[in-house]
C-alpha cells in the first residue's frame, strides 16, 4: 500500500473540525499552511575523516499565541511534508493545553544508531548553528522528538549559549534536570498518556486494574506507559518495536524490560536497541500486536501505523495515540464505526510539552520545582483538559479528536480575531 501523506491526514482532520465550527476563511486560510519551512544541509566530519552532507528541516507552523514549540527528531526516512504536519500538530496541542506557544517541529534525515557518539554531537552542533536565527527562548524553543535525548538538547543549549556568549538554557526544553531541566520531564509523555487513559476510563466508568495493553514503540513515549499504566495496576501483554516484538499473557515485567532493551549508556547519547530476543516472552509482529485481544492499544511509534488495512482487526476498545499522526484519517473513520474510542495525540501525548512549558518558566525564572510540584501542575492541566475535550465532544456530537481540534482552533482563532492580520 502507498505510504500516506502525514500533511494530507492532517489536514483532513483539521478541515473536519473547522467546518463543524464554521471557522472563518481568513484564519482557516491562515491555519491551511507554515508560516516558515527552513531546510538545511548540514555538512558533517565523520570518524572515518570523510565529510557527509545531511538533510535538516525546522519548520515554524504557527506562533499566533506565543513562541514556535516542538521537538526535533532524527529519523532516516524524514522528509519535509512530515516535518509540517508534525509543526501543524504541535500548533493544535499547544493550544489545546493551553500553553502560551506556537507550534513547530524539526528534524534531520538520518539514523542516528548509525553514529558514533563523536558524529551525533558534530551532527546535532552544525545543525543548531544552521537554524540558530531561527530559535530562542522567546522565538522557538525545541526539545527531544523520535531519537533525540536529553544528550542532544545539551549540545544544542551548550552550541546556542557559545555562540551567543552567554548561558541560555531557555533555548531548549528536555535537557538533563542539573543543565537546568526540569524533573519529570523525561517521563511526562509517558505518564500523560497514562493519565489520560486513567481519567477517560473513569468519564466512561471503568477502571485501568486489570486492563490488557498492547504497545507499539519502545522509545521515551511507549516505555514510560507501560510503566505507569503496570503501577496503575493495568497488565502490558504485548510491545513492538523497530526490532521486533514480545508477548506474555501474564503481563511484561516491564523495569526489566527497560533494562533489557536500553543500553546503560543510554543518557550519554547512545539511542536504544530493541526489545527483540526479551528472554522471558514469546516474539510477536506487529501485524499480531494490533490483532491483539486487549483492552487498550497504544501506537507510539510514527506516523500512519494505523490505517485501512489493519484498523479493522483492532479488538481494542481504546485507542491511545503516544505517537503524533499513527492513525490515517480513514482508519479513524472505522475505529469510529466500529465504537472504538481514539484519544488523539493533540491530547494524549501533550504531556511532554506540559512539562517542556514548566522547564522554559523555571529556566526564565532561576527557580526549579520538585518533582511531586512539576508532576501536580501536569496532572492539573491534563485533567482540565480532558474534561474539557469531553464536555466539548457531548455539545457538537463529535468524536475526542474533533473535540480536540475545536478547543484548539478556538483559542488560536480568538488570538487572531483581536491581534488581526498585519499588515
Ligand atoms: N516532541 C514532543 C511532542 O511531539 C515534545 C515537544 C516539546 O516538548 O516541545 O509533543
Amino acid at each position: 500500500m502507498e505510504q500516506k501523506n502525514p500533511r494530507v491526514e492532517a489536514m483532513k482532520q483539521f478541515n473536519k473540525a473547522a467546518e463543524i465550527m464554521h471557522l472563518e476563511n481568513w484564519i482557516r486560510e491562515i491555519l491551511s499552511y507554515p508560516e516558515r519551512v527552513v531546510e538545511v544541509y548540514i555538512p558533517v566530519r565523520m570518524d572515518n575523516g570523510e565529510i557527509k552532507v545531511f538533510e535538516g528541516y525546522r519548520c515554524q507552523y504557527n506562533n499566533a499565541l506565543g513562541p514556535y514549540k516542538g521537538g526535533i527528531r532524527y529519523s532516516p526516512d524524514l522528509d519535509r511534508d512530515e516535518v509540517i504536519a508534525l509543526a501543524q500538530w504541535m500548533t493544535f496541542k499547544c493550544a489545546l493545553v493551553d500553553l502560551p506557544f506556537g507550534g513547530a517541529k524539526g528534524g534531520v534525515k538520518v539514523d542516528p544508531t548509525k553514529l558514533s557518539l563523536r558524529e551525533l554531537e558534530n551532527l546535532t552542533r552544525r545543525y543548531t548553528y544552521e537554524i540558530i536565527s531561527l530559535i530562542g527562548p522567546s522565538l522557538d524553543i525545541p526539545a527531544p522528538d523520535v531519537l533525540t535525548n536529553e544528550q542532544i538538547m545539551a549540545w544544542i543549549m551548550d552550541t546556542y549559549s557559545v555562540i551567543k556568549g552567554y548561558n541560555e538554557p531557555a533555548v531548549v526544553t528536555g535537557k538533563p534536570v542539573f543543565l537546568g531541566g526540569s524533573k519529570g520531564r523525561k517521563e511526562a509523555t509517558g505518564r500523560g498518556v497514562a493519565i489520560n487513559i486513567r481519567e477517560f476510563l473513569k468519564i466512561f466508568g471503568d477502571s485501568v486494574e486489570g486492563k490488557k495493553v498492547a504497545i507499539q514503540g519502545f522509545g521515551n513515549v511507549g516505555s514510560y506507559t507501560a510503566l505507569f499504566l503496570t503501577q496503575m495496576g493495568a497488565k502490558v501483554v504485548g510491545i513492538t518495536d523497530s526490532g521486533g516484538g514480545v508477548y506474555n499473557e501474564n503481563g511484561l515485567d516491564i523495569q526489566d524490560l527497560i533494562k533489557y532493551a536500553y543500553y546503560e549508556k543510554n543518557i550519554e547519547g547512545k539511542i536504544r536497541r530493541t526489545v527483540a530476543g526479551y528472554p522471558n516472552a514469546d516474539s510477536i509482529t506487529n501485524e499480531e500486536l494490533f490483532k491483539l485481544d486487549v483492552d487498550i492499544l497504544v501506537p507510539a511509534a510514527m506516523e500512519n501505523q494505523i490505517t485501512e488495512e489493519n484498523a479493522g482487526y483492532i479488538k481494542a476498545r481504546y485507542i491511545v495515540e503516544g505517537a503524533n499522526g499513527p492513525t490515517t484519517f480513514e482508519a479513524d473513520e472505522i475505529l469510529l464505526s466500529n465504537g472504538k474510542i481514539v484519544i488523539p495525540d493533540i491530547l494524549a501525548n501533550s504531556g511532554g510539552v506540559i512539562v517542556s512549558y514548566l522547564e522554559w518558566i523555571q529556566d526564565k525564572i532561576g527557580y526549579y520545582w520538585d518533582e511531586a510540584e512539576v508532576n501536580a501542575s501536569l496532572e492539573k492541566r491534563l485533567i482540565r483538559v480532558i474534561n474539557e475535550v469531553y464536555s466539548t465532544s457531548k455539545k457538537y456530537l463529535v468524536d475526542l479528536r474533533t473535540s480536540s481540534y475545536i478547543l484548539a482552533i478556538e483559542r488560536i482563532a480568538n488570538a487572531y480575531r483581536r491581534r488581526g492580520l498585519f499588515p
